[in-house]
């Protein structure tokens, strides 16, 4: 039996804003990937082939609307309707879903949660995406994110963008990443065939800022049998990544916070 409180797909890295402290390093990617509709598909075909139950599906980007062609996704999701208990979406608001995006979307009713990361003035899409949820008795969470730092949703954002080996003590990191909100959640984040234990092992990879370890992710496509990657997915969370070392994250209510979003212009 394979279960996980959270798994993120990811569409694209494509942003409409660009900032500072990005935690997914958004704005260090030259040419953001982004992952073809056919191409999620297969990962969702193999990760129900991998798993019996997930908590919260959920969408997360980059801005996921950018992609403008999720509803073919939203909707293939609807063939393990019975394996996850909610289908989630993650957006800065700055602009619309599809027309087929929303209706899709909207077809899924309660078992939708909009999460809704509210930067005030560059959140522009915000108040007629949440007059559409409203009417639709659809449920969301706004994440504030603007004014005074210690106002903002978590005291603010932590500084996740040093984007190198931390050079801290391995017994410091296996204390803290074991305490890491997203292996409380088990966060697991994947993108075009490759399933990370974290969004910072997918990002930081990605990036090619740190080459992940033997076992660090599980590679959907490799043509290895399906045990095999289950006993790899469920020791995900047994012990630190070579992420970790790299990351701040695991500092949680220690770490200094800093207000959200300063856009930055394009490097
Ligand atoms: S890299 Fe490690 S410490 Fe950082 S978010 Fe991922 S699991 Fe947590």
């Amino acid at each position: 039996m394979l279960k996980t409180k959270r798994m993120s797909i990811v569409p694209t890295f494509v942003c409409t804003l660009r900032c500072r402290l990005c935690s997914n390093h958004i704005p260090d990617f030259q040419n953001p990937p982004r992952a073809a509709v056919d191409e999620m598909q297969a990962d969702i075909d193999s990760l129900f082939a991998l798993f019996d139950h997930i908590e919260w599906l959920q969408f997360v980007g980059g801005e996921i609307f950018t992609h403008r062609q999720l509803d073919q996704v939203f909707e293939y999701c609807k063939r393990y309707d019975a394996y996850f208990d909610r289908l989630i979406v993650e957006t800065n608001a700055t602009v619309m879903p599809t027309d087929k995006e929303l209706s899709s979307l909207l077809s899924y009713g309660r078992k939708l949660k909009v999460m809704i990361s509210d930067y005030g003035e560059l959140s522009r899409a915000k108040e007629q995406f949440v007059e559409i949820l409203e009417r639709n008795d659809i449920e969301y969470v706004l994440k504030k994110y603007y004014g005074a730092t210690e106002s903002q949703h978590f005291g603010g954002w932590i500084d996740n963008t040093l984007c190198q080996d931390l050079l801290e003590p391995d017994d410091y990191v296996t204390k803290q990443a074991a305490q890491c909100a997203q292996v409380r959640l088990e966060n697991m984040h994947v993108f075009k065939g490759k399933l990370h234990r974290c969004s910072n092992s997918l990002f930081l990879s990605e990036l090619g800022v740190c080459v992940p370890n033997q076992n660090d992710y599980v590679d959907l496509n490799d043509g290895t049998d399906l045990e095999g990657k289950r006993e790899i997915i469920r020791r995900f969370y047994d012990y630190p990544r070579k992420s970790c070392h790299y990351c701040t994250w695991k500092s949680g209510d220690s770490a200094a916070r800093y207000g959200a979003a300063e856009q930055e212009k394009k490097r």
